[in-house]
């Protein structure tokens, strides 16, 4: 009796499970994927601990980690970075400020590893903080765990673009392109591989976070990216993929735009394409097919967004929040 109920919620959940991988698509979180030789993608699970992605790449002598995560998510890179190289991280790049990207830092800095960035992230890091983290810290056990009232900020930051690294084993090229999910967007692209790590500047699938963006520049810095010579695209979320996954979020975020300048024009107020009941909002804003990767339930936040960066010809992240 016990084993069958047993069984029962076992092939249960399984079901479960596997409705959710299937409907995830490809998603695998919490899977470390080698892209090219000494060249790692792990998928992080933001569903369930709010993970970024990270990628992993191996010099001679040592490990350079694309973005610091959450602190908990920090130590899963590391366990899996151990599982395929025996050289200790040295570099960790944080491609933006937010917390899924970079408040692990310390947790690296502690092993001894530099974190370094893009000079627009310490400067987000002046603008937003230590408000956001505090907030974080009530929410997240590991942030709380840190025992700092504050997020670490990259040690080392650069202005120049590309800013290279490189050990005559192989070029790392760490790249700013403009404003896009933020004013510090940094990529990582290595040329010989073809590999570009993009940070949420280009995610694959509906994780576009606007709020601190610039709607109507996120194209033009995907499209300077996309003239790089890229055969594989590690997103900031979601899986990894070619370049069609800057396409369509080249594409999505065009699409955004268009359409809420399109509804401004027509009249329409902000709560005529945006409604909310509750906690539950809702958008009459319908955007193409080829986008509907990108299109999930934050989808009215974001045409929110839009309309507040239209409406006052500034950019989004550049209005109060
Ligand atoms: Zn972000």
């Amino acid at each position: 009796m016990q084993h069958t109920r047993l069984w029962l919620i076992t092939a249960f959940l399984i079901t479960l499970s596997l409705g959710f991988v299937l409907t995830r698509g490809d998603a695998q979180p919490n899977s470390v994927k080698q892209i090219a030789p000494g060249v790692w993608f792990r998928e992080g699970d933001i569903e369930h601990e709010g993970h970024c992605n990270n990628a992993i790449i191996e010099m001679k002598d040592y490990l350079i980690i694309v973005d610091a995560n959450f602190p908990s998510g920090a130590r899963a890179v590391l366990a899996d970075a151990k599982k395929v190289s025996s050289k200790p991280v040295k570099y960790v790049f944080d491609t933006h400020h937010h917390g899924d990207h970079a408040y692990g830092n310390a947790v690296w800095t502690k092993l001894g590893a530099v974190t370094i960035a893009y000079q627009g992230v310490a400067d987000e890091m002046k603008r937003y903080e230590p408000k956001r983290w505090q907030e974080t810290a009530k929410e997240r056990k590991d942030v709380a765990e840190m025992n700092s009232d504050h997020p670490e900020p990259p040690q080392q930051t650069f202005t120049d673009s590309p800013h290279v690294m490189t050990d005559g084993t192989r070029r790392v090229e760490f790249r700013f392109f403009g404003w896009a999910h933020t004013r510090g967007d940094g990529f990582v692209y290595l040329p010989k591989e073809r590999v570009l790590c993009t940070g949420d500047a280009v995610v694959n699938g509906p994780y576009n976070y606007t709020a601190d963006g610039n709607i109507g520049n996120w194209p033009k810095v995907v499209e300077a990216a996309m003239k790089l010579d890229v055969e594989h695209v590690l997103p900031g979320h979601g899986p990894a993929g070619a370049k069609d996954v800057m396409v369509g979020q080249r594409e999505f975020m065009i699409e955004l735009h268009q359409a809420v300048a399109a509804a401004i024009k027509a009249g329409k107020k902000l709560d005529d394409v945006v409604k909310t009941e509750g906690s539950k909002s809702t958008t009459t804003i319908q955007l193409s097919a080829a986008v509907k990767n990108w299109v999930g339930e934050g989808l009215p936040g974001q045409v929110k967004d839009a309309y507040n960066e239209i409406a006052a010809k500034k950019p989004i992240g550049d209005l109060p929040h």
